[in-house]
């Protein structure tokens, strides 16, 4: 199942589970969109791929018991800044080829 994790890792803004600006990668590093365009370039700095908007769960029991209820958010804040020269770097050979073929 999905983290919903409770902030920004490099930021630490909180980014509740019907947060619009919460970005995830393939691996679920969670980061909120600013931080996503204006320091990561688009690209996860623990893995190397691109980012999605993060789908919202439901907080009504609409069918089957799959809504934050019965599957509540992750309470694990994970918070680990990138370095944004070192990021910088990383990222200047990975941003300008598309998510789907890196
Ligand atoms: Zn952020
Ligand atoms: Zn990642």
């Amino acid at each position: 199942m999905l983290d919903l994790r409770p902030t920004c890792e490099h930021c630490n803004r909180p980014l509740p589970p019907d947060a619009l600006d919460a970005r995830i990668c393939s691996y679920e590093c969670t980061f909120c969109a600013t931080c996503v365009d204006s320091v990561l370039n688009d690209v996860c700095p623990n893995c190397g791929g691109g980012f999605v908007p993060r789908p919202i769960r439901p907080s009504r029991n609409w069918k089957g018991n799959n809504y934050l209820g019965h599957d509540p958010a992750d309470a694990r804040v994970r918070h680990r800044p990138v370095d944004p020269e070192a990021h910088a770097q990383f990222s200047a050979s990975i941003r300008t080829i598309p998510p789907e073929r890196r």
